[in-house]
């Protein structure tokens, strides 16, 4: 779907806290009539619609399993970008001085 203004755009946006379809555009923001929220848009083009609240990870993120992979997987990268290409080698060098 090719939007082509804010117009179109605010047809289909939906307020992320109170879930209503009644937003309006203000000032470089975007209105939530019903719960009065306002979102910032900047440099005219990215809206910041994120809900109030976080929302809680996947179960996966507390997995024991899933952390160790993690850990690992994590140590692997540093390896190979540190010690196994040397191209990275010297640019991480070059950052941390
Ligand atoms: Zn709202």
């Amino acid at each position: 779907m090719k939007i082509n203004n804010f117009n179109e755009l605010l047809k289909i946006l939906r307020c992320p806290d109170c879930r209503s379809l009644k937003i309006q555009e203000g000032f470089k923001t975007f209105i939530c009539t019903d719960c009065k929220r306002n979102f910032e848009i900047t440099d005219n083009k990215i809206i910041k619609m994120r809900p109030k609240n976080e929302l809680p990870y996947p179960e996966i993120y507390n997995n024991q399993d899933y952390l160790k992979w993690k850990k690992v997987s994590s140590e692997a990268m540093l390896d190979y970008f540190e010690k196994g290409n040397r191209l990275f080698y010297i640019i991480i060098l070059i950052i941390k001085t």
